[in-house]
């Protein structure tokens, strides 16, 4: 049976560029209710285990050093059919390809530096949540 939770972060562009509230914004108009919530620096190590499935993909290297160099938003969101309804919030990985109104196409710089991340899949939810969040942290 699907959950209805998702997990996001707000990029380190997101962060860099004073994009957070408006994001949050649409986050919150959209009808997402956040569950948890941090601001957070990633490691090396995080990152590369958070990225995992794509450490044989050539843009790795490029995508720890990006989310590692500054702060990151990690939120827990909660609406009926979260990981799909918020993965069509966010839009395609690439802006160039992402839909009018989708937070890539308002705020995302490149196919790289996309500014949000959204899971994927209930199970990645999961996972991604508790990479981040401990039970005590989730409201
Ligand atoms: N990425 C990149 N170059 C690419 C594809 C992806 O730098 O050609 C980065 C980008 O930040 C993306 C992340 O790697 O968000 C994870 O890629 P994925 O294919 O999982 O995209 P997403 O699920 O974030 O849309
Ligand atoms: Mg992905």
């Amino acid at each position: 049976m699907a959950t209805n939770r998702t997990f996001a972060m707000l990029k380190p562009d997101s962060v860099e560029k004073g994009y957070v509230g408006a994001i949050l914004d649409k986050i919150n108009a959209t009808g997402f209710r956040i569950v948890a919530l941090k601001m957070t620096h990633l490691t090396m190590a995080d990152a590369k285990e958070f990225y995992d499935i794509h450490k044989e993909r050539p843009f790795f290297e490029e995508l720890v050093k990006y989310m590692t160099r500054g702060p990151i938003i990690a939120v827990i969101l909660e609406k009926e059919n979260a990981v799909e309804d918020f993965r069509a919030l966010i839009g395609a990985t690439n802006p160039v390809d992402a839909a009018d109104g989708t937070i890539r196409k308002l705020f995302a710089a490149s196919v790289s530096e996309n500014a949000v991340h959204g899971s994927d899949s209930d199970e990645n939810a999961a996972i991604e949540s508790t990479f981040h969040f401990s039970g005590r942290e989730m409201f």
